[in-house]
């Protein structure tokens, strides 16, 4: 078995390495050469933690396995270790014997703000000039930092619920050479693209500060109960996911889809437009929005990735098991 530890991974792992790893997974799920699996996630009675794993297979790429962790809210006061903890294992698909242990914790930032990132390249309007950020906490630097990448933006607007936090993504905007400039919510309609990445239970982005043409990718929705967009937005919008089943249980759209507003049919997975068997956005007019609920499939493609580099620069640890 090989294992690659969390403390080589950011030495490892590129953008652009998940961002590949991503968009192939979502084309290779939209086309059912991959599936995830339910998901198991549990309040364990201890520590106050929610454990579970998200598993699945890639038959195309040939990734079977899991993550395995969740989210201990007493880690950093009491111990000084992130609260989001995470390992992947991967399997022989051939012969399940396990393939290899890979530290999760940084591999799920870096593949949830490449999933953004893919539906950006994949549905904001090609002349996107003003990136909005709501959110500023861990995540927000990796997405803002990811979504930079896909079209020349000239200015980055950011509102936190926390205004203490903005600083966390002015300074990567700033090292990215971009203004940036603190805003209330309804001057988001200024913004071509905006990313949303909060764990808020009631929405921030109201329909009303939205101007058409925009794209918006709501990622901080991974749970029954949380919401960052108000739900007539998602009936404006087109929407777009990484997995149908999980946007209408745990995604944004599970509140427009309780409410009557939109059906399960009228969202597309993402892979359908990476794949051409769905045109995405179809004019400057439309107001695209993408579902980012984070799926297992993600993980692992991000962890096959790591391990073929530990392997090609010699990091990966050998053991016998
Ligand atoms: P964090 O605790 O570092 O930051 C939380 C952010 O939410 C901060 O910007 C905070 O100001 C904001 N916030 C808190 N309460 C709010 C409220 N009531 N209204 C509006 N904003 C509020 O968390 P993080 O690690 O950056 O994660 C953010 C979210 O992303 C979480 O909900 C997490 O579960 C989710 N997440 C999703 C995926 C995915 O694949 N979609 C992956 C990882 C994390």
């Amino acid at each position: 078995m090989l294992i690659v530890p969390e403390r080589e991974i950011a030495d490892l792992m590129t953008r652009e390495a998940a961002f590949e790893a991503v968009e192939k997974v979502f084309a290779a799920m939209a086309s059912g050469d991959a599936r995830n699996f339910p998901v198991v996630r549990e309040a364990i009675g201890h520590e106050d933690a929610l454990y579970g794993f998200k598993g699945g297979f890639d038959r195309a790429g040939l990734a079977l396995g899991l993550k395995a962790g969740g989210y201990w809210p007493n880690n950093l006061d009491k111990r000084g270790l992130i609260n989001h903890q995470s390992t992947v294992f991967l399997f022989d698909p051939d012969t399940g014997k396990v393939r290899a242990m890979v530290g999760g914790n940084l591999l799920t930032a870096l593949r949830t703000a490449a999933a953004s990132s893919v539906s950006i390249k994949h549905l904001a309007r090609d002349d996107a000039k003003v990136l909005g950020m709501i959110g500023a906490g861990h995540q927000a630097t990796f997405q803002l930092r990811a979504a930079l990448e896909q079209r020349k933006f000239e200015k980055v607007i950011g509102w936190n619920y926390h205004p203490d936090m903005l600083p966390n993504i002015e300074k990567v905007a700033v090292e990215a050479g971009l203004p940036f400039e603190a805003v209330e919510l309804d001057r988001m309609g200024e913004a071509d693209v905006i990313v949303s990445i909060t764990s808020a239970f009631s929405p921030s982005l109201m329909a009303g500060h939205v101007c058409e043409g925009t794209h918006i990718a709501c990622m901080g929705t991974d749970t029954k109960g949380k919401q960052e967009v108000e739900a007539v937005l998602l009936k404006r919008a087109r929407v777009f996911t990484d997995e149908v089943a999980q946007s209408v249980s745990i995604g944004e759209a599970q509140h427009a889809v309780a409410e009557g507003l939109i059906a399960e049919g009228d969202i597309t997975p993402i892979g359908a437009v990476i794949n051409g068997t769905h045109p995405g956005r179809t004019s400057d007019k439309d107001i695209t929005l993408f579902d980012g609920t984070g799926v297992g499939l993600q993980d692992l493609a991000v962890a096959a990735a790591v391990v073929d580099l530990a392997v090609e620069k010699g990091i990966a640890i050998e053991v016998d098991f």
